[in-house]
């Protein structure tokens, strides 16, 4: 694995530049994450080319594109979760609250509990319903022991999940349905205070009830987290987002407020993937 740090800033040949994703710099305070020309590659396939926006604070970010085209690679490229395949590297830079998160200062287990993420699948430990939740606080040291209860409630009550649990805290989180372990893992990454939360397609293995219950928690959540969202789902993002990008072929064609992204898209690719011409 070769981690390339963010002073080094290749060229990307010319034949790659040809189509440049314009930042776009949403107005409302700094950018909770500040993408900076970058570049990422598995062994010699380069996934993702000069990916440069801002993403803002406190608010609803989705991620959408056909499959393939590098939303996963870029989620995962936030929290440095990609370091762990082999033969990846990178240019270019991600900030968060301004600082890169490649830096050398940075310690990865600090960032990955500043920057949650929740998975399409429901990954809930095979612990109990308290475990789960208490793991962060626990193995972070993020408050003393006798307040570990107190911060379980708050995380399950943020991820709208106490009511179903106050009574059987020590089950198995197994023993819960598919919703509610998303919910879980939810309360799982917020027990850790996030300012990011990232959601991989986090409702594509869950009925409509269920989704709809995450969607709601979701705008609820984005009072206090930034909320990046990558989504198969078009209507999803249309519903809950607030500001949408567009990938395709491992670049960012279009990043725009969702409204206007979806009703007047700027670039032909994007009118032609929303009005479900390829997907
Ligand atoms: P999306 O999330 O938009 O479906 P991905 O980020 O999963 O796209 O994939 C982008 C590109 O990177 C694809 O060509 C995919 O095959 C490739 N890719 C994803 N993960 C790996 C990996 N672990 N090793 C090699 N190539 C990968």
């Amino acid at each position: 694995m070769t981690v390339v740090g963010p002073m080094d800033r290749r060229t990307v040949g010319p034949s790659d530049r040809g189509i440049s994703s314009a930042p776009v710099r949403p107005s409302g305070g700094p950018p909770v994450l500040d993408v900076r020309d970058y570049n990422f590659w598995y062994g010699p396939s380069q996934a993702l080319a000069d990916i440069t926006f801002a993403i803002p604070r406190r608010a609803i970010t989705a991620l959408i594109g056909p499959s393939g085209c590098g939303k996963s690679t870029f989620l995962r490229s936030i929290n440095r979760l990609n370091e762990l395949i082999p033969r990846t590297r990178h240019t270019g830079d991600i900030l968060l609250e301004g600082v890169s998160v490649f830096s050398r200062g940075t310690d990865v287990v600090a960032l990955r509990r500043q920057v949650g993420m929740v998975f399409q699948q429901p990954n809930p430990f095979p612990k109990s319903i308290f475990d789960n939740v208490a793991y962060g606080p626990r193995l972070n040291g993020l408050c003393r022991s006798r307040d570990i209860p107190e911060r379980v409630e708050q995380a399950l009550r943020r991820a709208a999940l106490w009511d179903e649990v106050r009574d059987r805290l020590a089950s198995p989180a197994t023993s819960l349905s598919g919703g509610q372990q998303q919910r879980l893992c939810i309360a799982r990454a917020l027990a850790n205070e996030p300012e990011v939360l990232l959601m991989d397609e986090p409702c594509s293995a869950l009925d409509p009830g269920a989704t709809q219950h995450i969607e709601e928690l979701m705008v609820e959540l984005k009072q206090n987290y930034s909320i990046v969202i990558v989504t198969h789902n078009m209507q999803q993002a249309s519903r809950v987002s607030d500001y949408t990008g567009f990938f395709y072929l491992g670049r960012l064609i279009e990043f725009e407020a969702t409204k206007q992204l979806f009703t007047r898209p700027r670039d032909e690719r994007t009118e032609a993937y929303i009005t479900g011409r390829f997907g």
